[in-house]
């Protein structure tokens, strides 16, 4: 089944101790469009300014991403800076340049209209409402945000929690969100907040599901990260294992336990190409093969017999 995401589309200038790079394409749907592709058709909403070109749409037609939904306005892409030269869990954040998202109308192509599953990437979230509001028919809801937001747009990211299925987002942002430093008090208060499951990603060492009360209806569950010799780029981890967990979910007949479950597994299969080069290099020459091969070593790294 179909996912529509809205999420930044964005070039990125990166710097982590495996060195630097200028203007890769980057942004969160951009990553999780790649990154869900392995499993389901993806169709995106975004805006791009004139430095986004063939080269960029290439990469989005090589995976037959739908990109009609991406708009292309005069001015420039989004762009955001950051580094990971003290921790490489997470982004220090140098420069956010909204460009053109700053004045962003987003659009639902009539074809985008029968997705069952939506996927709120990582951007404004008065951006997110709109398009939540209007694709009500969707069956799953999921999204991410970060501390930007967080901490500046609280007001306008609480309203889209309420109407969310899954949040994911990482362990640091759940903490800050509900202002509790312990992570089970936090993710019990986030889940509060109106998200049915949160996904916590725990960057090198893996994620966790928790479900509220109505949840969807399945026990605490944590999947690994794959321990990696050499991390050259943890950018677009997050929403790689969005991509590989939301995708595989769109791939299912039937939501059950289990399948949240294995798509925990996809999320971190998918994070654990991520990180292995510098921006989206990694993902684009991936291939279905080896996402099962890593599948079968996660499944070797948590087995008991
Ligand atoms: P992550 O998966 O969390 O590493 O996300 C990395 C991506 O998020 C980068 O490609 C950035 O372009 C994008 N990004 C960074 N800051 C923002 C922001 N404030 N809003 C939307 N996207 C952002």
């Amino acid at each position: 089944m179909a996912i529509t995401v809205v999420g930044s589309v964005a070039f990125d200038s990166i710097e982590t101790p495996a060195g630097r790079r200028e203007r890769c394409l980057g942004g969160a749907a951009t990553y999780f469009s790649l990154s869900a592709s392995f499993f389901t058709q993806v169709r995106v909403i975004a805006v791009v300014g004139e430095d986004f070109g063939a080269a960029q749409q290439a990469a989005f037609d090589a995976r037959k991403i739908d990109t009609q939904g991406i708009e292309h306005a005069s001015g420039k892409s989004f762009f955001w800076e950051g580094s990971y030269l003290e921790n490489l869990n997470e982004a220090k954040t140098h420069t956010t340049d909204l460009n053109v998202f700053g004045a962003f109308q987003p659009k639902i192509p009539d074809a985008y209209r029968d997705s069952e599953f939506l996927f709120l990437a990582n951007i404004d979230p008065v951006l997110q409402r709109r398009v939540r509001e209007a694709m009500p028919d969707v069956k799953l809801v999921a999204g991410d945000t970060m501390n930007y937001w967080i901490k500046d747009h609280r007001p306008a990211l609480l309203e889209v929690l309420r109407g969310l299925d899954i949040l994911l987002i990482n362990d640091t942002e759940t903490k800050m969100l509900a202002a509790n430093t312990n992570l089970v008090q936090a993710a019990r208060a986030v889940l509060d907040m109106g998200p049915r499951m949160l996904v916590v990603k725990h960057g090198e060492y893996g994620a966790t599901a928790f479900y509220g009360r109505d949840g969807i209806g399945a026990r605490t569950f944590r999947a690994p990260a794959l321990p990696l010799e050499e991390v050259v780029d943890p950018t677009g981890a997050g929403d790689s294992f969005a991509g590989g967990f939301f995708g595989y979910l769109a791939s299912q007949k039937e939501l059950t336990p289990g399948a949240f479950r294995r798509a925990m597994f996809y999320g971190s299969v998918m994070g654990s190409f991520a990180v292995e080069e510098f921006g989206t290099a990694r993902i684009e020459k991936l291939t279905r093969e080896e996402i099962d091969t890593r599948f079968s070593q996660f499944r070797e790294l948590t087995h008991l017999d």
